[in-house]
């Protein structure tokens, strides 16, 4: 097992009832859940060669909201239809 310094950290999505946290992992292009909160993990990574496979395991620490509200409006931008978003006064920029 390799050994890094300092420790990678991963962003991650908390589920609804706030008892697990959700990330993807760049390497083994999977979700990996794992208990509530941020913090220290062991690595649920699938690949040996993995990064994130050391003897630290990763931090994960949750997305922030202002993370989410750009997910949000990247999300808006592909699916809404041009009328929707002319409905809902959406721009690049987002709500106006
Ligand atoms: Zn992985």
């Amino acid at each position: 097992m390799k050994n890094y310094d300092p420790q990678p950290t991963i962003k991650g999505f908390i589920n609804e009832y706030n008892s697990q946290i959700t990330i993807w992992c760049p390497e083994c292009k999977t979700w990996h859940t794992h208990g509530e909160g941020n913090g220290n993990r062991a690595s649920h990574c699938l690949m040996q060669e993995s990064k994130y496979n050391t003897n630290l395991g990763y931090r994960i620490e949750s997305y922030t909201k202002a993370d989410l509200l750009k997910f949000k409006q990247g999300i808006l931008k592909l699916i809404l239809t041009d009328k929707e978003k002319e409905m809902l006064n959406f721009n690049e920029g987002g709500f106006e």
